[in-house]
């Protein structure tokens, strides 16, 4: 499979008044053509911070890429002038937003706002714009587009904003989609299709897509593999089976289990007790650490190394870590 971005080493920091966050701390990861990586956690975990990195989005300053590489079609995006990502962003990288109705202009009809976007990229002719954003309506599912093209936001309902959205990160037909939480502000039925519809567009496109969400349901639908990150790092990664069958990490299988089943008759959730570590000081060690039952002395004091279970499922944990077999022997003698 063709890859056609590489995270490597990704280091992020925000200077603040109160001292540096380091919202993100050495994050690896591959995406390849026509899949979907869905990127997990908490809020705060770093999982926007690493999309905005990726589309060069990060306010400089406060924020900054401190460290690492972000090779895009086999070119480094970190080192990318500002006017070279203007001529990226939108066109060859396209992200969604949460909320469809702030990214929308109110002031403007759709059509313009969907051929805006192909006509400050490309030469294109007014009618062929107007075709290739019709073709766009379609694609997302707008009925009746002829009609809808000169209508103004407020006329649709949030559902079809967010396929609006959609439609204006699509018309320049980039190679990569990063859809940050692309359906917490909707309702469950809408959410449900807009979900399909990425589906979909997958199929048709073969767009890669990179999908941040804290909503295990989402991922279920939508991811073909995933990445968990917890305190600004990726403390898990593996195929959609791997993670939700043979999760491996304490904190992969917490969130797991705070999920909730329909067939859980009178089982109460178990979410995960604690709260992550200060991003201000964050532990040398695992950053879980303080919230784990299997916590042992090293686990504090260094950080694990990448442990394989297979070809794509990589975790660090020291549970995985063969050189500390010897520490389970003792810890469980102690008990
Ligand atoms: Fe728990 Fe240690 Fe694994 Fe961290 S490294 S998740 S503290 S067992
Ligand atoms: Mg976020």
């Amino acid at each position: 499979m063709e890859k056609i971005l590489e995270v490597k080493n990704l280091h992020v920091t925000f200077t603040t008044y109160g001292g540096t966050v380091k919202a993100v701390r050495g994050v690896n990861f591959d995406l390849f053509k026509g899949e979907t990586l869905a990127i997990v956690g908490e809020s705060g975990c770093g999982k926007s911070v690493t999309s905005n990195a990726i589309m060069r989005l990060i306010p400089t300053p406060p924020g900054e890429i401190t460290q690492g590489e972000i090779i895009f079609n086999g070119e480094d995006v970190t080192s990318f002038s500002e006017k070279k990502m203007r001529t990226i962003r939108g066109v060859d990288i396209s992200m969604i937003f949460q909320d469809p109705m702030t990214a929308l202009n109110p002031t403007l009809t759709i059509g313009n706002q969907l051929m805006e976007g192909l006509r400050q990229h490309h030469k294109v002719t007014k009618e062929t714009a107007r075709r290739k954003a019709l073709e766009m309506m379609d694609l997302v599912g707008i009925p009746n587009p002829k009609e809808r093209l000169n209508q103004y936001p407020h006329q649709f309902s949030g559902g079809m904003r967010q396929r609006i959205v959609i439609a204006i990160a699509l018309i320049c037909e980039p190679e990569l989609l990063i859809a940050d939480e692309p359906t917490t502000a909707l309702d469950v039925t809408i959410q449900a299709q807009i979900l399909e519809l990425f589906d979909k567009i997958q199929r048709e496109t073969n767009v890669s897509i990179i999908l941040i969400t804290h909503d295990l349901g989402v991922v279920a639908k939508v991811a073909d593999r995933i990445a968990v990150m917890y305190a600004g790092k990726l403390i898990e990664t593996g195929t959609k089976r791997e993670l939700f069958y043979n999760p491996q990490h304490p904190y992969t299988k917490g969130l797991l289990r705070s999920v909730p089943r329909l067939n859980m008759k009178g089982e109460a959730l178990s979410p995960i007790d604690g709260t992550p570590p200060d991003l201000f000081a964050p532990p040398k060690g695992c950053p879980f650490a303080a919230r784990c039952d299997f916590a042992m002395e090293v686990c504090e004091r260094v950080y694990p190394d990448d442990s394989l279970k297979s070809d794509t499922h990589r975790v660090n944990c020291w549970l995985q870590d063969k050189r500390a077999e010897h520490l389970l022997v003792i810890n469980y003698r102690n008990e």
